[in-house]
């Protein structure tokens, strides 16, 4: 019973957290409703919760803060792989036009996904996090920002018009800390968004549905060995083309999946690099195209 008192007054105090520190405009932004709730179980309390204690985000991955480097993390240990909560997140922008998406581009590795925007467009923080990093690279990112996040990863935002937070401060998901732009090597104002684990590029699409302002899944398994940067870096052929995504729903099954997006069953383990013996799992996202 003492529990379950404490754990409303938590509920409580979270949903009071959350209407006093984003403005209206921001609200309208938020995650449906749906995810929001869906948010307030125990992992995410404690997770707010130590939010709130830490100093340093993800401290426990990372052992060290500097605003150094973008992603210079060589005597890092990276875990096999590592459970990223998603839910708390926000859509770093409202706009939806991918303009390129994430993998080789001119003979060189395009490690985020570019995002339509125009200069002077708002640019949000897209979990709950602390600004490592406000930069200006001149024939790179231009005007960027990176933040890390208390569920692991590390988000980049580049080509910014102007810089809104300082190094070290503590943002909230949605919270502005830019605005669009132009700057660095870009032709045309976009946002270059970048999602990294200790340091390795994720491509965004695989968490992020820019189309649909939606996360892609609750949460994502990064695996070390299983190659996101493979899954979306080894397919010269597919670029420009689409990239489909499923989730694991219950009653699913390979061959299932497999019709349901027209593709054989042996692609499917070969994108996801499972056999056809692998038990799928509720809310995993494979690959499908
Ligand atoms: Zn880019």
């Amino acid at each position: 019973m003492k529990f379950n008192f404490i754990k409303i007054f938590l509920i409580a105090g979270l949903a009071f957290i959350s209407l006093n520190s984003f403005s209206q405009d921001l609200i309208a932004r938020q995650a449906p409703i749906d995810k929001k709730l869906k948010a307030v179980d125990s992992l995410a309390l404690q997770r707010q919760i130590r939010a709130e204690q830490s100093e340093y985000p993800a401290l426990d991955l990372y052992a060290s803060w500097s605003n150094e480097f973008v992603h210079r993390y060589k005597d890092l240990k990276v875990p096999d792989s590592y459970n990223i909560d998603l839910t708390g997140f926000c859509m770093p922008t409202t706009n939806t036009k991918v303009t390129s998406p994430y993998g080789p581009r001119w003979r060189r590795m395009h490690n985020g996904i570019d995002i339509k925007v125009y200069v002077g467009d708002s640019i949000v923080s897209a979990f709950d996090g602390k600004v490592r990093i406000v930069k200006y690279e001149r024939s790179g990112y231009g005007k960027y920002i990176v933040i890390r996040h208390d569920n692991g990863l590390e988000t980049v935002y580049g080509h910014l018009s102007k810089q809104l937070v300082k190094e070290n401060q503590i943002v909230k998901a949605g919270e502005l800390i830019g605005l669009g732009g132009n700057t660095g090597r870009s032709t045309g104002s976009h946002l270059h968004f970048e999602t990294r684990f200790m340091g390795i590029a994720i491509n965004p699409a695989l968490m992020f549905n820019f189309p649909k302002q939606d996360i892609v899944a609750d949460n994502y398994l990064f695996r070390k060995s299983g190659g996101q940067r493979n899954i979306a870096g080894s397919h010269d052929s597919e670029i420009g083309g689409e990239i489909r995504y499923h989730k694991v729903k219950s009653g699913d099954t390979l061959s299932r999946i497999s019709k349901r997006y027209g593709v054989s069953i042996s692609t499917l383990c070969k994108l996801n690099r499972i056999t056809t013996k692998t038990t799928l799992r509720l809310g995993q996202v494979l690959r499908c195209s």
